[in-house]
Parts: C-alpha cells; structure tokens; sequence
C-alpha cells in the first residue's frame, strides 16, 4: 500500500490502482494516477463521499469507477496485492493501492505553549521554522510543508540554523556572550604565541 502518488506513482505504471478515500484528495489522487495508468478505482470503504460537486463532477467526466462499499478484505500473494474484497462478496482485481492523507497533527504540546495553528490543524511557522511563540520551532508533518522525509530533515536543518542565529543574537543583547567571554579570558590562553618568523 502506498501514501504518496508522488514519491511512488511512477512504480504502478499501467498497473490496477485502488484509492481508499472519499474527500477531494481522493478525486485528486485518482485524476493524478491517470498519468501513470488507464486502470484506476476509488474505494470509500463504505464512507459517505465528502467530494466537493466540483470533484463530483471531474470524477464523471474523466469516468472513473467508485466502490461505495465495505473493504472486507484483501486478496493478496504474500506481499502483492490481487484483489479487494468487498462487502457482497464483489472482489476488483487490484494491483496496488493507495490511502490518501488522511492526517493527524500531534500538536498537543505546541498548542499548549500558545503556539498559533492554522485552519488545517498545522503549526503556523516563518520560513526559518519559528512559530508564533518565542524560541519555539516546528518542522515536518506537523507544519504546512508538504508531507516528505527530505522536507522534513530540511525544515530540521533550517530550525536549527534559526535556533543558533537567535541564540547568538540573544546572547548579544543580553550580554551572556560578554560574561562567558570574560570567564575565557580570566581562566583561558586567549591570544595565541607570536614569533618572529625571521631565523
Ligand atoms: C505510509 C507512509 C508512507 C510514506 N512514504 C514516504 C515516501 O515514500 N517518501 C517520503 O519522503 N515520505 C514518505 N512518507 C512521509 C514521511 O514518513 C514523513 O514526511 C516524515 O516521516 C516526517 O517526519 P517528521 O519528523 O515530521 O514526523 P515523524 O516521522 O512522524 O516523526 C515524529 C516522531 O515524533 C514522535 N512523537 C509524536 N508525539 C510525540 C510526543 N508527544 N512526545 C514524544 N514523541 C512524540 C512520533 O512517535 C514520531 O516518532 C510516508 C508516510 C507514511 C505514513
């Protein structure tokens, strides 16, 4: 089963896809498969389509086929998918498939510490990862970014670039800089050995 039509469409080219879902990703995922097959179906799992009448209506004119019900099972040989099996006994010969997002943010601690959460339930951030709370950042599935490892190990990086810059610029105005440099230069070798290079 796959999550991601666009880290693995390309790997079921030509292949029968199933899409379990019944919101708008569902519509858009199966109309995004067609570029990597001819063979697709929506699966809602006996779920009441939440299809917008515009994907409605996209779904009728590029004709693309919806089991309404009940997934009872999955026909399959050892990893590989055959079939779904449906409630009525109606089995679609099925290659792959493929779930939409159907995300959960685990935002709890953000949310406790004041931190500003968009309409979609996502941690609003800058583009150096801060949230709405000072010296608080958030990076990955948790923020708008698409949901992806690179993306994520990305934003990672970039919060903790923006965590050493604001540290650095608070241990400026606070003088903590100046304090850790004072005890240095009380207790360390601060300058390092001169000599003449001329023999
Ligand atoms: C089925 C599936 C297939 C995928 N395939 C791909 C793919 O092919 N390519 C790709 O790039 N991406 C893929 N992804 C997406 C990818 O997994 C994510 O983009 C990536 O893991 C995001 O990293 P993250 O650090 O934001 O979150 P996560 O990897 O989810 O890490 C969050 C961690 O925090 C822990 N956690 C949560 N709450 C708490 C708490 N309160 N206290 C302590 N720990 C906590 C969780 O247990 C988890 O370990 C796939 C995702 C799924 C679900």
């Amino acid at each position: 089963m796959f999550f991601c039509k666009d880290c693995d469409g390309y790997r079921v080219r030509g292949k029968r896809v199933a899409i379990c879902g019944a919101n708008n990703d569902a519509v858009e995922y199966a109309l995004g498969m067609l570029h990597y097959s001819p063979c697709v179906v929506i699966a809602t799992n006996a779920e009441k389509p939440s299809w917008s009448r515009k994907h409605a209506a996209l779904l009728k004119e590029y004709e693309i086929p919806v089991e309404p019900d009940k997934i009872t099972g999955v026909i399959h040989d050892g990893c590989q998918v055959q079939a779904l099996r449906f409630k009525g006994a109606l089995e679609v010969k099925t290659d792959y498939i493929f779930t939409t997002r159907g995300d959960i943010f685990h935002t709890k601690l953000a949310k406790s510490l004041g931190a500003r959460i968009d309409r979609d339930g996502q941690i609003e951030v800058d583009h150096c990862m801060r949230t709405s709370v000072p010296r608080l950042y958030a990076a990955g599935c948790v923020t708008p970014a698409n949901c992806q490892m690179i993306i994520a190990a990305g934003q990672g990086a970039a919060a903790a670039q923006a965590i050493n810059r604001d540290l650095f610029e608070e241990s400026i105005a606070n003088h903590s800089l100046r304090r850790f440099r004072e005890v240095q230069l009380e207790e360390e070798k601060t300058v390092p050995e001169i000599k003449s290079a001329k023999a």
